[in-house]
């Protein structure tokens, strides 16, 4: 992780904006960089991963409201499983990065923290997946695409066209993973657990796909390694997950527990006898080694998981038992269904009961009105899928 960032750092500046077919300086470097590192990763798990190269076009008020060529490289891990792998986890990060002026194709923009410790979360990940799958001993049974895209700071354009390429090539995205300023822990009194932002949605009492997705990624990885924020993003700021979010789909963001302003966004320079500028000498690699395992450990459960459940209903309304109902498609790997409940002011998930065949429940003596519910898969290998929450009849 350490090497790519070195190697992203030293192209200058990487800016959307700026070259993408000079080697040396500019964001075309930095597709090279990474490109390079994904097909070393691809040879080593035996070609498991397909490295893809995605070109597009896109057009912001960053951009000078004319469109400009822009790329996204993607590492495709395809899902073992026939009826999953049209089921899609994302970890994504971007190669872009700015200066102060985010117009400036000129000045140097290091973005070893924004974000060149998202991509090298990525490409790590990409790593330790591939390898899993080509020793034989994990089954990843849904498809997971490692990102590292473009255009995050001309607004958000790389993430928004992956949404459309995901879509159009016909998969459902089961979670995605934005990791975007995670590699420094520059707070006193460290370590500290890494942000996981995740926005309510606009469901009526339920939360959003992305609330859950949350909860399972901290629920798998522990509560001493991730700090659930339930909020979309930071106040007033916004992140490749966003479109993911606003389109009703599970996508949450990891930043790390506390942002130094000096440092992302600005031209390095001294002035006023503060330097600034976003330097790999305020990275911590162990902060960021835990963040990729986060990561990687996250995307492996839940790609071996069963699908989640579909439409979980509530019914009981003016009468003594709620009933949660579901419905699910076959799947010879699946042990059972969790049924989850918590209370409306609780946070997290607890387990009411747990069944093997049925797609329905009554819940004796349980109001509808006093608790949330959710449904959850459960796989014979013991992994979970995300929770479901309840939606009326
Ligand atoms: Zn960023």
């Amino acid at each position: 992780m350490a090497d790519l960032i070195h190697e992203l750092v030293g192209c200058g500046t990487r800016l959307t904006l700026s070259s993408w077919t000079d080697p040396k300086r500019g964001i075309g470097c930095a597709r090279d960089h990474v490109a390079a590192r994904f097909h070393e990763i691809a040879a080593q798990s035996g070609e498991k991963l397909q490295v893809i190269v995605d070109k597009f076009e896109a057009t912001s008020e960053r951009t000078g409201s004319k469109p400009i060529p822009m790329e996204n490289l993607y590492a495709l891990l395809p899902g073992s499983d026939a009826k999953l792998a049209k089921l899609l986890f994302i970890v994504s990060g971007h190669m872009d990065s700015r200066p102060s002026n985010t117009m400036d194709t000129e000045a140097d923009a290091p973005g070893a923290d924004d974000d060149a410790s998202g991509t090298a979360v990525s490409v790590e990940c990409a790593r330790l997946l591939s390898k899993l799958a080509a020793s034989g001993r994990g089954t990843l049974r849904a498809s997971i695409l490692f990102a590292a895209v473009s255009g995050e700071e001309q607004g958000l354009l790389g993430s928004k066209h992956m949404l459309e390429w995901i879509k159009e090539k016909g998969y459902t995205v089961g979670g995605m993973l934005d990791n975007d300023i995670v590699g420094a822990d520059t707070a006193p009194g460290g370590p500290h657990r890494v942000r996981l932002f995740s926005g309510n949605g606009e469901m009526d009492d339920a939360d959003s796909p992305s609330r859950e997705l949350a909860r399972a990624i901290e629920e798998i990885d522990g509560r001493a390694a991730i700090r659930l924020i339930f909020r979309v993003d930071r106040y007033g700021r916004g992140g490749d997950h966003y479109y993911f979010y606003k389109a009703g789909l599970p996508a949450a963001r990891f930043t790390e527990p506390l942002e130094d302003y000096t440092h992302q966004h600005q031209t390095p320079r001294t002035e006023g006898g503060i330097a600034y500028g976003d330097l790999e000498k305020y990275l911590s690699f162990k902060f960021m080694g835990d963040v990729a395992r986060d990561n990687g450990e996250a995307l492996r459960q839940l790609a071996m998981a069963p699908a989640p459940p579909s439409k979980p209903i509530l019914k009981g309304a003016v009468t003594p038992d709620a009933r949660v109902s579901w419905s699910s498609e076959e799947d010879p790997e699946r042990a059972g269904f969790e049924i989850l409940w918590r209370e409306t002011t609780e946070p997290r998930w607890h387990v009411y009961d747990f069944v093997t065949t049925r797609t329905e429940i009554i819940l004796k003596g349980v109001s509808t009105d006093n608790h949330f519910f959710a449904v959850r898969a459960v796989g014979k290998n013991g992994a979970r899928s995300i929770a479901v929450p309840t939606e009326p009849d």
